[in-house]
């Protein structure tokens, strides 16, 4: 068996444009691999094509030129999408528009009665990952009075119950305060070091982007920097250029470093840059 699980070669996307008769080139001759079991990130500003290949990546858009293989399934078979989309799940940016049941655990239950798994194993399935997002105290709850970080997490819980290998995350933390945003965090953490989920996961928060095995930086349609966290982030004024910001203590060595004390520039934790200094 491959260790890949998604592949994606030559891939271009362009949106039909209704005012001029110019087709907008939202992701243009992409080509990558996702390994089984790798935390990736992804960056770029907005407009650089993230959301667009995370939508090919589940086959909820389709390449206008090339291929995206999931476990090895091409996206363009039709009568393969439902399997693709059972192995990589998706969530959002706004965990309001992806709960649709009014109690906790009927909406993680959700996804699977769709799939049409037996009601046993459906229970199995949503206790299961409410414990794994650690919301389990509240599946009798109403979503809508819950916490943002709250809601993300049972909108992850109601994926998991599909059972992906692979979930792809869509700045899922651009709605939440700091500590929802470290609730995602831990869970993702949790997701691929535990229950071994690969993690695709779009950010625009550096310091969440440190936690990747490997970031990938988009701009224009184009992926124009790949490397570990320590790799991209030694880069100061490549990312700068970019329009994007390096973590903050990332910065501040940087800085120091300008300033003639002796740190080096690939800081990347505060204790790092205590022993440095
Ligand atoms: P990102 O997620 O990095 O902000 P997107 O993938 O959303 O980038 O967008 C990439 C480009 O495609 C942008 O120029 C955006 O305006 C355009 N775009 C995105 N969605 C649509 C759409 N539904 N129709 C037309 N153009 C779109
Ligand atoms: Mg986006």
């Amino acid at each position: 068996m491959s260790d890949e699980m998604i592949r994606i070669e030559n891939v271009s996307y362009e949106y039909d444009s209704y005012g001029d008769n110019k087709a907008l080139i939202a992701v243009d001759n992409v080509s990558m691999t996702v390994n089984k079991g790798e935390y990736l990130v992804i960056l770029g500003h907005n407009g650089s094509g993230k959301s667009t290949l995370a939508k090919l990546i589940n086959g909820l858009l389709i390449p206008t030129r090339g291929d995206v293989f999931v476990n090895g399934i091409n996206t363009k078979d039709a009568d393969r999408i439902w399997e693709i989309r059972e192995i990589a799940g998706m969530v959002f940016q706004n965990p309001d528009n992806q709960l649709v049941a009014t109690i906790v655990e009927e909406d993680v239950a959700f996804g699977p009665e769709n799939l049409g798994v037996p009601p046993e194993e459906i229970r199995r399935r949503v206790d299961k990952a409410l414990e794994i997002v650690e919301m389990t105290e509240y599946k009798k709850h109403a979503p809508h009075l819950l916490s943002g970080g709250q809601k993300q997490r049972v909108a992850i819980a109601g994926i998991l119950a599909m059972k992906p290998e692979c979930i792809i995350l869509d700045e899922p933390t651009a709605m939440l305060d700091p500590i929802g945003r470290k609730e995602i965090m831990k869970t993702l953490r949790r997701l691929n070091d535990e229950e071994k989920k690969t993690i695709i996961h779009i950010t625009h928060h550096m310091d969440e982007a440190v936690e990747a095995d490997r970031i990938i930086v988009m701009e224009k349609g184009k992926i124009v920097m790949e490397g570990s966290p320590r790799e991209i982030f030694s880069q100061v004024e490549k990312i700068k250029k970019l329009g994007l910001d390096v973590p903050q203590v990332t910065e501040l060595a940087y800085e120091l470093n300008k300033e003639g004390f002796n740190v080096p520039c690939n800081i990347l934790t505060i204790e790092e840059l205590v022993d440095a200094l």
